[in-house]
């Protein structure tokens, strides 16, 4: 059994505020530990529950952030950034993925640091007329490669986003949101035990759990914050205008979809004032 952990950060226990997500941030350096230690509570429940292989992928800003020197010695580590399937790099392959301290989608209520791939330029994102977060896009990314999602942590608003979406999933809830940068947190301990504990059983159970799949043909719709961010995405043959902030892409598979995706929010990035 391969297991496969795509992990970020503002989902981790603790974690409230710019200052710890930042690289230059007061806070940073004491929350790159927390979410290293979450990340080796469940790598820890993997082994335990069975697992023959652990792959951690550092999924947050420019991927460097987990403590390398701290982390369990069974895993290999993906780090660092571009990556051609950025917060999903390496899942072919895998039987499970985890993902661990993720966030909910833009927009959301009481949800800490909601937003959606970068908040500074993306509002939503919809594929075939479903909003989808940073969960949803890499769970059908990783459900392209039939590989399942099959434990998610991080807020509560994002443990309900990652159960309606996915059904069959298991989930831990590190804080609830009192605003997009407040928590009442479970204690970084606690949220550890609970999470080696689920990802333990989720293992061992190696109960059929179906793989996240939205079927082609696909229409990506993105919503951006500003007009003259959709003005340089539309240079982009083949991606169409809907509206003054809207553009959209039709294509046939997935991973054609995220690179279009990511490649619409790095250019709509060049115009960040
Ligand atoms: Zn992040």
């Amino acid at each position: 059994m391969k297991v496969y952990i795509s992990a970020d950060i503002e989902g981790i226990s603790g974690v409230t505020d710019l200052d710890h997500i930042r690289r230059e941030g007061k806070d940073y350096d004491t929350a790159r530990m927390l979410m290293t230690n979450e990340v080796n509570a469940a790598v820890e429940g993997a082994f335990e529950g069975g697992a023959s292989e652990v792959t951690v992928n550092d999924s947050h800003g420019s991927m460097i952030n987990l403590l390398m020197e701290e982390l369990d010695p069974r895993v290999s580590i993906i780090s660092g950034a571009p990556k051609p399937l950025s917060m999903v790099q390496g899942v072919q392959g895998n039987d499970a993925a985890f993902f661990i301290g993720y966030h909910s989608k833009a927009g959301t209520e009481d949800a800490v640091m909601d937003h959606t791939y970068h908040g500074r330029v993306v509002h939503t994102i919809r594929v075939n007329g479903a909003e989808l977060g940073e969960l949803g896009i890499n769970a059908a990314l990783a459900g392209h490669f039939g590989v399942p999602v099959v434990l998610v942590s991080g807020d509560e608003r994002t443990t309900q986003e990652a159960e309606a979406l996915l059904g069959n999933v298991e989930v831990v809830a590190t804080k609830e949101g009192i605003g997009r940068f407040a928590a009442r947190n479970v204690h970084p301990a606690a949220a550890c035990k609970e999470i080696k504990r689920k990802a333990q059983k989720v293992i061992q159970e190696s109960r059929q759990r179906n793989p996240y799949i939205i079927p082609p043909p696909l229409r990506l719709e993105m919503d951006v914050l500003f007009s003259d961010m959709a003005d340089r995405i539309v240079m982009v043959p083949s991606v169409e205008r809907v509206s003054g902030r809207c553009v959209a892409y039709h294509c046939e598979d997935f991973v054609t979809l995220y690179t279009m995706m990511r490649a619409m929010i790095l250019i709509a990035s060049t115009a960040m004032r």
